[in-house]
Formats: structure tokens, C-alpha cells, sequence
């Protein structure tokens, strides 16, 4: 029904965001929308926008700097390593969903991005050379998407070099197909004899569904811990109340929250961004509301790759309104605008 309210023009803009980027959806996932208009938190994420069609300059296609050749930290095909005790591993660059925000919008979906044994081997290689890295951190694309065999091939590769001691998994399969989660796949994470945990990404309270949780204590019945990081998206959970709703719910389920981010300046995302102010006012919030455990940490990952930073005042600095000199965890100063 909404397509077909759309008129020519919009019809048109919205041709031209599909031609840049992918859509997609499970069944599941569908299943949560209750109103099909941007009004809802799920069809807000997932289905395409016009609003889309239109780019701010300062805007990127890498916002957090995974390719950017100025900071050296892509030394193969498959790692960013940004900080020296973990590196990032993309095993793949499907995902079962597209989510309209993403950060990573210039690469998942594209077959192109797929790694083939010779990229995996150079990763291994690289981290077995560098004793400092303690944790691979799995990331995508969506590993999940991996057939159980193909990913814990690649994964205790990972666990057999000595120096591994933790193992991560970003995934959003447990939102938006938690039957993805089965004993089988917790099994073989459990066996792989390391420290692992699954970070998901659950933006609402509507996706943490009984069966989401079912799933998901398949893995914590296998101690495979699993945290939660949120994107803070207008028109989604930019809001305290729905943001308290979330966090307990997690925290009752056992799902830890990690990570609230303000969102990266990615291009044709302005409609989900807000201003730091009003991110950090509705953080303010929820440090009063909710226990510590149930509080994620509020960050900002300084767009062209120069490191996360808890969006504070010792980190973000307000000079003007609206502006702010960004300071990253080893001094690199940047300017930010709303
Ligand atoms: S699942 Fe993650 S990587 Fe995939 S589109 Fe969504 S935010 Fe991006």
C-alpha cells in the first residue's frame, strides 16, 4: 500500500536509492511490522526511504574509516586493526537484512566483497604475526549468514593461534532470525574452547520478541555471552521511555547492553540522525532511570576512522551550537557539525 501511494517523483527517488543500495527482509522480521508507514520502528529500519535520496556534503561512504588509507589499519583484505589487542574479520559481506542506516552501506550485499581462502589465510597469517592482538571480532556483513561448517572452519582457525584468547560474533541474526541460533551452532561455539561472545542489535523493544529470547538462551545455556549494542536513530528509539523499555528488557533476558552509538554520518542517513545535544539529554536520562547494568555505553566513532570516543566532555568538545572538536583516544583532533 505504500508503493502504491507513492507518486511519480517519489516513485522515481526511490529507483534511484534501490539502484545504490540493497533491500532486505526475513519473513520473521517482516512479521514485527504492525503499520506500514515510516511510523513504525521496524519498516523505519528496514524498508527503503526517498528521504534517502538525499545527501548532506559532509556525509561519507565510510564513516568509520575501515578503508581509509591514511591510517593504515587495513593490512589485508579481511582485517581492519584499529586498536592493538583485537582486529575486525570480514568473513562475508551478506547480511539477512539491509538496515537503512547502515555504516557499512558502500559494501554489504555485494558478492564482490566475499573473501575468497587466500584473503582468509593472509588474515590468519597477519594475526598469527602480531602477538599483541588478544580477540578477532567476526563482523560483516553478517557472519552468520555463514553455512555452521564454513564459519566454525574459519572461527577455530582463530581459536588454534595461541595468542586468541576471546572470539566475537556481530550479528543481527538473533533480531531478525533468531532460529538461526540453534544447539547445534551454540555446540560448536562452545567447543571451540576460547572465551566467546555474540554482540546483536536489538535497536527496540518490539524486536526483543519471546522467541528471540527463547533462541538466544540457547547460547547463554552454552555460556556464550551475549551483549547488545543500539544505534540511536531518529524516528526509531531516540527517545528515553523507548530506549528504558529496550535496555531492561535486555537486561531481564540477560543480554547485556554494550554499546549505544550516535549515528555515523553516512550517506542519505540525515533522517535518522540527531544532534549531540539530544543524544546526550536523553542519555542523561537513562543514567537516571536504570540501573548501571542496564546503562550501554554512549559513543561516537570519529568519522574517517580516528577510534570510538564516549561522547562526554572530555572527548567532545562543544565549541559552537551544533559544533564540536572531536578528540580521539590518542590526541587526533577533529571538527564535528550536527
Ligand atoms: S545487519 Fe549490520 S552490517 Fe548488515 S546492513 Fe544491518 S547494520 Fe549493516
Amino acid at each position: 500500500m505504500w508503493l502504491a501511494d507513492l507518486g511519480e517523483d517519489e516513485r522515481s527517488r526511490l529507483d534511484r536509492v534501490m539502484d545504490g543500495y540493497r533491500m532486505g527482509i526475513t519473513p520473521y522480521y517482516l512479521n514485527l511490522i504492525r503499520t506500514f508507514d515510516s511510523s513504525d520502528p521496524i519498516f523505519a529500519q528496514i524498508i527503503p526511504s526517498k528521504a534517502e535520496a538525499s545527501l548532506s556534503p559532509d556525509e561519507l561512504e565510510d564513516p568509520i574509516g575501515d578503508d581509509n588509507p591514511d591510517l593504515n589499519t587495513h593490512p589485508v583484505r579481511v582485517i581492519t586493526h584499529r586498536y592493538p589487542d583485537r582486529v575486525l574479520f570480514y568473513p562475508t559481506p551478506m547480511c539477512a537484512v539491509y538496515c537503512r542506516y547502515c555504516f557499512r552501506k558502500r559494501m554489504v550485499g555485494q558478492a564482490a566483497y566475499a573473501p575468497n581462502p587466500t584473503e582468509i589465510a593472509e588474515g590468519m597469517a597477519y594475526i598469527t604475526a602480531h602477538p599483541e592482538i588478544r580477540e578477532v571480532i567476526f563482523t560483516g556483513g553478517d557472519p552468520l549468514m555463514l553455512p555452521d561448517d564454513r564459519l566454525i572452519k574459519i572461527m577455530r582457525e582463530a581459536a588454534t593461534i595461541k595468542h586468541i584468547r576471546f572470539l566475537r560474533i556481530h550479528s543481527r541474526l538473533p533480531v531478525v532470525n533468531p532460529f538461526r541460533l540453534t544447539d547445534r551452532l551454540a555446540d560448536k561455539l562452545a567447543s571451540l574452547g576460547k572465551s566467546v561472545r555474540i554482540v546483536t542489535h536489538f535497536n527496540h523493544a518490539v524486536e526483543v520478541t519471546e522467541t528471540a529470547i527463547q533462541w538466544i538462551n540457547r547460547l547463554l545455556e552454552h555460556k556464550i555471552s551475549v551483549l547488545n549494542q543500539s544505534v540511536l536513530l531518529n524516528g526509531v528509539n531516540a527517545d528515553p521511555k523507548l530506549l528504558e523499555t529496550l535496555l531492561l528488557k535486555l537486561a531481564e533476558h540477560g543480554i547485556q547492553p554494550y554499546y549505544l552509538h550516535h549515528p555515523d554520518k553516512v550517506k542519505g542517513t540525515g533522517h535518522f540522525r540527531i544532534t549531540i545535544a539530544r543524544g546526550r539529554e536523553i542519555y542523561r536520562e537513562l543514567i537516571q532511570r536504570l540501573p548501571g547494568y542496564a546503562v550501554p555505553r554512549y559513543v561516537l566513532d570519529i568519522p574517517g576512522g580516528y577510534g570510538k570516543i564516549p561522547v562526554d566532555n572530555d572527548h567532545v568538545i562543544p565549541v559552537a551550537a551544533g559544533k564540536y572538536r572531536l578528540i580521539s583516544p590518542v590526541g587526533i583532533e577533529r571538527e564535528y557539525a550536527d
